[in-house]
Parts: C-alpha cells; sequence; structure tokens
C-alpha cells in the first residue's frame, strides 16, 4: 500500500508517495500554477537502483481537485499510483492546529470546521491547506485523510513560555499566545538524534534549529518542546531569508506614522521585505556566503546578524534546560552551511558547545557530528524529512483508528 503527503498551497501542490511498509519514497512532485493561463507539473518517479524518472507536463488547471485528477492523469509508464484503492491514506500538512490539535487526527467534517476555525491565526497557510484537503476528499471518496500539524509537537509549552506578556484576556478571547511551528521538522530531527546518541528520546534535552527559508529554534526538554522561537505567527525569533524575526513592538507603529505606510505594505515588509533579504538584497545564503566572501559589507553584516541571533537563542535555551545533551542544526542552511554552524556556536566553549573545522566540512548522509573530540555536548547537523514524518505520523494515526475499532492492521 502507498501514501501519500500533500503540502497544499494556495495556487500549487507538493506531494510525495512512500511504500507504506518501509516509507521508501516512489516518487514525488509538484503542480504550481493553479488557476493561472498554464499550470506545470514536474513529477519525479523513483526506480529501485536510485534511478530518477523527471516528467514536466504543462495544462491549463482550473482549481485543486482538478490538480489532483491531472497528476492521477500521468502516463502509466510514470504513474506511481494507477488505482486510488492502492492508498493506504493521505497525510495533509496544516500549517496551524491552534489549541485544538496536539496530534495528527483522522480528518472528518468536524477536523475540517475546526481548521477552517483557525483560519484567523494562519490567514495565508489554513485556507490553501483546507483547498488541498477538500480537494484530495472529492479525488480520492473512500481514502482516510490525516491531518499533520506545524503547531502540534510545541503544544507542549508551559504557559510561561507561551503566553505573552499582554492582558491576559487577549490570550482568553482571541487566542493571542505563542504556537510555534516547524513541528513536523524538530520532532523528526529529535527522533534521529536520539537513534544517534542510542538514548530514548524522553532521557535528552535538545536545541533543535530548523534554519531554511523560514527559521526556528526550539528548546526540547525530555522529548518534549518547552520553548520555540516562532511565536503567534511565524514572523517571530530569528532572522530568516525575507522575515524579520524578533522586532520591538513599537516599531511597525513608528514606521506607520514615519512613513504612512498602509498597513498591508508593512506587513508585506515584515514578511516579505525584511531578513536577510532586507539586509544585502539577497535571501539565498549560498548566494550571501559568497557575496560575503567578496567583501561585500552588507552580506557580512546580514551573516553576523543571523549567526548572532541564533547564538542568542542557543545561550537562552540552554538558560532554559539547565542541561543540553546536543544541539542540532537542519532545514536547507543548518543541513549545508557549514560556515553557518561554526559561526553559531562561536564562543560558547564555556557552555561546552563547540565545532571541529574538520568534522565540520564532511559530506555526510544523514547525520554529522560535528562537535570537538571529549566536548560534553554533541553538535550534529542532521537532514530533515518532513514528509517522511508525516507519512509515519499518518500511518501510526490510521494504526490507532483501526485498533479503535477492533479491526487488525
Ligand atoms: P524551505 O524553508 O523553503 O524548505 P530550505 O530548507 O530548502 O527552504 O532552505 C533554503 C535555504 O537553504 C536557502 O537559503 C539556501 O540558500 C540554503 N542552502 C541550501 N543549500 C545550501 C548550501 N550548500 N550552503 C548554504 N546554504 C544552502
Amino acid at each position: 500500500m502507498k501514501v501519500v503527503v500533500i503540502n497544499s498551497g494556495s495556487s500549487s501542490v507538493k506531494y510525495e508517495v512512500f511504500e507504506s511498509s518501509d516509507f521508501s519514497v516512489l516518487s514525488s512532485g509538484l503542480l504550481e500554477r493553479i488557476g493561472e493561463s498554464e499550470s506545470q507539473h514536474t513529477h519525479r518517479a523513483y526506480g529501485p537502483s536510485g534511478t530518477t524518472k523527471e516528467t514536466v507536463r504543462r495544462a491549463r488547471v482550473a482549481n485543486h481537485e482538478e490538480g489532483f485528477r491531472f497528476i492521477l492523469s500521468m502516463p502509466a509508464n510514470s504513474a506511481v499510483i494507477t488505482n486510488p484503492a492502492e492508498i493506504l491514506g493521505i497525510g495533509h500538512r496544516v500549517v496551524h492546529g491552534g489549541e485544538a490539535f496536539q496530534e495528527p487526527v483522522l480528518i472528518d467534517e468536524k477536523v475540517m470546521e475546526t481548521i477552517r476555525e483557525l483560519i484567523p491565526l494562519a490567514p495565508l497557510h489554513n485556507p490553501a491547506n483546507l483547498l488541498g484537503i477538500e480537494a484530495a476528499r472529492q479525488v480520492f471518496p473512500g481514502v482516510p485523510q490525516v491531518a499533520v500539524f506545524d503547531t502540534a509537537f510545541h503544544q507542549s509549552m508551559p504557559p510561561h513560555a507561551f503566553i505573552y506578556a499582554l492582558p491576559y484576556s487577549l490570550y482568553a478571547l482571541h487566542h493571542v499566545r505563542r504556537y510555534g511551528f516547524h513541528g513536523t521538522s524538530h520532532l523528526w530531527v529529535a527522533k534521529k538524534a536520539a537513534a544517534h546518541i542510542g538514548k530514548p528520546l524522553t532521557f535528552l534535552n535538545l536545541i533543535t534549529l530548523h534554519l531554511g527559508n523560514g527559521a526556528s529554534a526550539a528548546a526540547i526538554r525530555q522529548g518534549r518542546s518547552v520553548d520555540t522561537s516562532m511565536g503567534m505567527t511565524p514572523l517571530e525569533g530569528l532572522v530568516m531569508g525575507t522575515r524579520c524575526g524578533d522586532l520591538d513592538p513599537a516599531v511597525p507603529f513608528y514606521l506607520r506614522r514615519a512613513t504612512k505606510m498602509p498597513e498591508r505594505d508593512l506587513e508585506a515588509l515584515l514578511n516579505k521585505g525584511s531578513g536577510l533579504k532586507g539586509i544585502c538584497g539577497v535571501n539565498d545564503m549560498r548566494e550571501i556566503l559568497q557575496m560575503a566572501n567578496r567583501g561585500e559589507p552588507l552580506a557580512q553584516l546580514a551573516l553576523e546578524l543571523y549567526c548572532y541571533r541564533i547564538k542568542k537563542y542557543i545561550g537562552a535555551y540552554f538558560a532554559v534546560l539547565g542541561r543540553v545533551d546536543a544541539v542540532v542544526f537542519t532545514g536547507g542552511i543548518g543541513e549545508n552551511a557549514a560556515p553557518i554552524r561554526k559561526r553559531c556556536c562561536h564562543g560558547l566553549e564555556a557552555l561546552g558547545i563547540t565545532v571541529d573545522d574538520g568534522k565540520n566540512e564532511k559530506d555526510y548522509v544523514e547525520v554529522l557530528e560535528i562537535q570537538r573530540d571529549g566536548a560534553p555536548v554533541k553538535v550534529l547537523a542532521i537532514r530533515t524529512k518532513e514528509e517522511r514524518e508525516i507519512a509515519e505520523q499518518t500511518v501510526a494515526v490510521l494504526l490507532r483508528a483501526q485498533e479503535g475499532e477492533g479491526k487488525t492492521p
């Protein structure tokens, strides 16, 4: 049987198909520009001997439902799913689960309604995720669907970590609080770190750093998230590709007065025109590293700011946890950018956090251990696999549901 993982955006659908018995990846793809005059579908089928067959097709696709039908209409020689009966379940990435969802759930009308009610907290993401769920339910009517939430892993945070120092009534009435995101990735790398260290996750304290286009840090005590840097929205915390992260909350009011900028433009500025891009004009870390090497001062400043903010969070979360077994880097930057890992840990020797240059520069497949020999804290780079984590959680939910119904899987 197969498990399909779907990440639905407002005009795109990303998917990955897994074999449910061993979670090997059979295919992945992206349908983009849904609703425009021409949509593009890129599909990759992975052969058993490591071969990849890529197919690119273009057509007009009006909406997500048509999109799934179009994806299913792949020529038989490259399709991985020829019959929906082969699908054990579909796992959907849902960005905001609010306080309603502490773990993944089987999707029914009530779950859909709750995700809809959470739209004010995630106005860009939840409607797009719902489009994908609704379309998948139409196209695969008999197939169980599971929602896996980016926020769920962080629901274990204590109130002193998730309540903002605003009037408490704003939390009670308007749900204003820290939720945190990237939960699937933080959990995946935490589990991988535990397997690598050879201890149960429930024995370990970790600081995990997901550094992609978005970026967040998490403090994990005995396997549970106790604090994270993203807040009510993914704008808070670390410096990101285009998002500012932590900011004096008075700055947007000041900018409104000083520039007369409309609120919508200001929101776009903080989300899309700030962070690394705001400082040096570029948000791609590979390019910034090259620019900095060429001596461009604003690229150097962007790097400095980026790593300084991460270092501050490592220090803060060390204080939160008291004892740290490992610091874990992941996401496109955390996994691949050795100079960033080195800079973020520079000067943290007193905390037992070190980086060995030789180890840090090595190629690796899944986990790279980079602390100096004998250092008390492990420093790891781990490749995240959010889709795989969603696939595993989907199967776990389906097995639990079957057990609840008294069926053997
Ligand atoms: P997303 O958050 O969109 O999933 P990724 O996790 O793929 O993004 O991270 C994208 C970032 O990773 C980009 O800034 C990219 O430049 C950076 N990146 C990828 N590979 C490298 C590399 N080898 N060295 C430095 N940065 C890299």
